[in-house]
This record gives structure tokens, C-alpha cells and sequence, in this order.
């Protein structure tokens, strides 16, 4: 197969492990910047150039588009699909997971587990935004943040409305969350990929902290799932439509719950807690499900 994998750093582990993985197996691969691909939109035959030239007929795209480029990356990624390349997670799906109100909307419609969260617009609104979550501790969180940044843990509910006061005075869009205090500084990572868990990873908080992210300092270990842990795992990457899904769970006393599904879940970490070779099965996944037009985007040949 020809694959293309949309990454704008060819050095990042997970691109690399990727580029690898293809190439043991036998294929051809490039890693494209999605920011220098450009495309030519018409009726009759779509295309996208690089660097002054058309680029050939990719098998499948491997999107690893990152937080800050995804109306761009999505456009792009949208470009092959039309052409009738396979992408191993859709342009809508990755769309639809970056929305995090969005998703957690579309998870509750499918009765997946998830802290209660408040979404609100005006000051006012916000004492009883306050109790609708249970009241302090909350967790207030920047919808735009990325690797714990912008997740604030609240104590009372006096340091709560000022923090919510002072984020929607800068026009920030914030959700509050229920404080799940039981999970005790520790996340879950599940690594989804098709319709199975391939590998999961627990993370831990350094002391002090109450982010599990592993930029913020967690550390990963292995941990052994629950049916319960693994069955939502599936069923959330399931209900946004992602092929490969990073979905981070955690462990409440009334069971699991869903905090984020994310697209591009890094490789680093939970190849190296789980000692598994998951670029290797993302290929195998490639070679036993990727047909062209088999997506959702349809284009003028689909
Ligand atoms: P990001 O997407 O920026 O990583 P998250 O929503 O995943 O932000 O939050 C970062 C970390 O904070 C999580 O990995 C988790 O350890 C902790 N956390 C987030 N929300 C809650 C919550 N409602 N209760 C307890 N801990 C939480």
C-alpha cells in the first residue's frame, strides 16, 4: 500500500513508530506537513499539491493532526477522503471528538458514563451552574485546553465563581465538572483501536497534583481493566466514529466515567507502560480495512 501519514514533525515518536511500522511490513510511506498540502476544489476531479506538485493516489492517510491545526488538518484530511483514500480516523469523527461539549453531549445521548458537567454563558447563571455540578470542589476546564492546561480544581465554591467569573470576563469558553475525588489523582488511558482495547495505561499524578497528564508530571503503569472500563472504552470511540481512539476514563465509585476521546492518542506512552507494538497493529488494522471510498465523505467518483 502507499500510505500518508499527516504529521507536521516527521521527528515526533508516534510519526516515527508509524513510518517504521509501514516500512517492516513493506509499504510505501511519506509523511506529509497537512499544512504545505494545498488543494484544488472543483466539480470534476479533486486534487492536492505540494511544494508545486500534484501528489499521487495515497492507499490510506494516517491523520495525526494536531489541536492547534485541525480546521486546516480536517480540510486536508477531507481532500483524500473525497479522492477515495482510506483514513484510518474521518475528517467528521476528529471534528466531532475536538468539540469537547460536543462530545460529551453525543456520549450522554448513548448513556456513557461522564462526570456531570455545566455549561454556562452569563455571570449570572453561575451560583446555580455551581450546585447543578454538586457544588464544591469542581473542576472548571478550558474547552480549547490541551494536556491538562487550563484545568483548574476548585476547592469552595467562592474560588470556584471567581475562577469561572475571571475565565468567561476574558470571553474563554469553560465547562465545570463534578470533582471525582475517589479517583485519586489517577486516569485511565484505553487505547481503542477498531473494535477492541488494545492496550490501556494508568496514570498517576505526582504528588500535590490532581492532573494525571504525563506533560504535567503523571507517571503510567500498567493496570488490568474491568469488562465494565473496556466496554466503554469501545462504546465512546464507537459513538464518535473514530477507528483509533485514546478514550480517558475515570474510576468513580458508581462506575466508570468518560472524560475525554481523543484522536490522535500518542504512541510514547502507552507502547512503552504496555510494552506492545501498537504502531505495528495500527498497519495490520490499515491492511485488513482499508478500501477506497469506503467513508462517510463522499466524493464526485464515491
Ligand atoms: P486535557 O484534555 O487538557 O488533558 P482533562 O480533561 O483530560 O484535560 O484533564 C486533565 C487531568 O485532570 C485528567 O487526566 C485527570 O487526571 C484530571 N481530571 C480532569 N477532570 C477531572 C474530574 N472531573 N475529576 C477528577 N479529576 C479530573
Amino acid at each position: 500500500m502507499r500510505i500518508a501519514i499527516l504529521s507536521r514533525n516527521s521527528n515526533l515518536y508516534s510519526t516515527r513508530r508509524l513510518v517504521e511500522a509501514a516500512r517492516e511490513r513493506g509499504h510505501e510511506v511519506d509523511v506529509l506537513n497537512p499544512l504545505s498540502c494545498y488543494m484544488n476544489i472543483n466539480a470534476r476531479e479533486n486534487s492536492i499539491h505540494r511544494h508545486g506538485k500534484e501528489l499521487p493516489y495515497y492507499d490510506c492517510v494516517i491523520p495525526r493532526i494536531g489541536a492547534s491545526v485541525t480546521f486546516y488538518g480536517t480540510a486536508v484530511l477531507r481532500q483524500f477522503e473525497m479522492m477515495g483514500t482510506y483514513p484510518l480516523n474521518e475528517s467528521v469523527a476528529i471534528s466531532r471528538s475536538r468539540d469537547k461539549l460536543r462530545s460529551l453531549q453525543l456520549l450522554s445521548r448513548k448513556g456513557i458514563g461522564l462526570p456531570t458537567t455545566g455549561f454556562a454563558d452569563q455571570p449570572q447563571d453561575i451560583p446555580d451552574l455551581i450546585d447543578m455540578v454538586g457544588g464544591a470542589p469542581l473542576v472548571i476546564k478550558l474547552l480549547e485546553g490541551t494536556q491538562g492546561i487550563g484545568v483548574v480544581l476548585a476547592e469552595t465554591a467562592q474560588a470556584a465563581e471567581s475562577v469561572i467569573e475571571a475565565f468567561m470576563g476574558m470571553k474563554s469558553n469553560i465547562m465545570v465538572q463534578e470533582y471525582i475525588r475517589e479517583a485519586g489523582g489517577a486516569d485511565i488511558r484505553c487505547f481503542v483501536l477498531g473494535d477492541k482495547v488494545v492496550a490501556s495505561m494508568k496514570r498517576q499524578a505526582k504528588e500535590g497534583e490532581f492532573r494525571s497528564n504525563l506533560h504535567r508530571g503523571g507517571s503510567a503503569s500498567l493496570i488490568k481493566l474491568t469488562p465494565a472500563e473496556r466496554q466503554t472504552a469501545i462504546k465512546a470511540a464507537k459513538t464518535m466514529g473514530l477507528n483509533v481512539a485514546g478514550v480517558d476514563i475515570l474510576r468513580s465509585n458508581h462506575g466508570p466515567l468518560v472524560m475525554e476521546v481523543n484522536s490522535s492518542p500518542g504512541l510514547e506512552g502507552i507502547e512503552t507502560a504496555s510494552d506492545k507494538d501498537i504502531a505495528g497493529q495500527i498497519i495490520t488494522f490499515l491492511e485488513k480495512n482499508a478500501k477506497a471510498h469506503k467513508t462517510r465523505t463522499k466524493g464526485s467518483r464515491g
